[in-house]
């Protein structure tokens, strides 16, 4: 931060101190390095300092490095003057943005703005705090209406919960915080390790009447259930605070992104969590949280479309493993090894060629593109 300039504290006021590339730059550098540059590769603190390039050079191992390495921004060509409008809208909106909104207010592509909301998504993810005294623990259901879905979609195997939804759990702290995450079903064998790892031993744990449930005891907790068939609130023992916040969940999902697909649906959970823990906070405040936990956080393209190419990985190697199999019964009758690799090879083109990697790309993209 330079000195003596206010902190934004509105949209409007970020979108004007971002503007300038050498301010951004300043303001990441100082929450990144509070004692001051080093270089990532050798950890020197004896640096030049390339004002043009906005770039360290380090004296030591001589290599350049600029103030995005190593955090949610690594690689991306897009500038801090549209990260840092980016994460205040993300962290700020108040049902979630659009990648189609975003992409429109930044003046980037939907599948830029896309990729950018899924990087900022994983500097909103909640670090492992424990809840404690009074805690409500359930489960939802998200999804499954097919009628809007792209074939892509409705092509995914079927999701653990009723008529194809996928379940998501989550613990809150009576007036406090909530954990949730999508899981893969909603047996005892899943929830209970998860009650476990969020929530101190000792605590009242709050939930429904569910079989997945029982047992929770023999785990260290006070547990009270009350019967959801009979009423809803019985003195201390509900889960309205849960249930709300599933309805601001569902509320975002419904209202923003029109339609998310299963593989994506952790990300927006732990947006959605995050503003929920940050409602009391200040517009300046929940932007500083999410930039302090950019760095040491990554996402690459891959990471998000891993499975496409995965798929192709695994065609490639199974062909090229046709060079150093024995003979097979192709390779008897032109008694060449190398011929049978090339003849796989062909095989794998006709079926998977490379242009096909970028269309199985595709899908995935257009699948979340809300
Ligand atoms: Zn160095």
């Amino acid at each position: 931060m330079s000195q003596g300039t206010k902190r934004p504290t509105s949209l409007i006021e970020a979108i004007r101190y971002f503007a300038d590339l050498d301010v951004c730059n300043e303001f990441v550098a100082a929450l990144r390095w509070p004692n001051g540059p080093y270089c990532p590769r050798c950890g020197s603190v004896e640096y030049s300092y390339l004002k043009t390039r906005r770039l360290w050079k380090c004296r030591d191992c001589a290599k350049q490095y600029s103030v995005k390495v190593g955090t949610i921004f690594e690689s991306s060509p897009l500038g801090l003057d549209k990260w840092l409008p980016a994460v205040w809208l993300a962290a700020n909106t108040k049902n979630g943005i659009s990648s189609h909104e975003l992409g429109r207010s930044l003046g980037v592509t939907q599948k830029s703005a896309w990729f950018m909301l899924h990087r900022i998504r994983l500097a909103m993810q909640t670090e492992g705090f424990l809840l404690a005294g009074e805690v409500e623990a359930d489960e939802t259901f998200i999804g499954g209406k097919t009628g809007n879905k792209s074939p892509h979609q409705k092509r995914g195997k079927p999701r653990g919960g009723p008529g194809g939804k996928t379940p998501v759990f989550g613990v809150k702290e009576r007036g406090g915080k909530v954990r949730a995450e999508v899981v893969p079903n909603v047996k005892g064998d899943t929830l209970k390790p998860k009650i476990a790892k969020a929530v101190k031993t000792g605590s009242a744990v709050y939930t429904d009447q569910a079989p997945a449930y029982r047992g929770l005891e023999g785990l260290g907790y006070d547990h009270d259930t009350v019967n959801h068939a009979e009423r809803y609130v019985d003195g201390r023992v509900h889960t309205n605070g849960l249930e709300n916040f599933w309805a601001l969940l569902k509320r975002g999902l419904n209202g923003t992104y029109v339609s998310v697909d299963p593989e994506h649906l952790f990300r927006y959970v732990d947006e959605r969590v995050f503003a929920f823990n940050g409602r009391h906070d200040s517009d300046y405040g929940r932007f500083s949280a999410v930039l302090g936990a950019a760095p040491g956080r990554r996402l690459t393209y891959a990471d998000v479309t891993r499975p496409a190419v995965a798929v192709f990985v695994f065609l490639l190697v199974s062909c090229f493993g046709a060079l150093t199999r024995p003979l097979s019964s192709a390779s008897k009758r032109s008694n060449s090894p190398f011929a049978s690799a090339v003849v796989s090879l062909a095989l794998v083109m006709i079926v998977f060629p490379p242009g096909f990697v970028f269309m199985t790309f595709l899908p995935v993209v257009a699948s979340v593109s809300p």
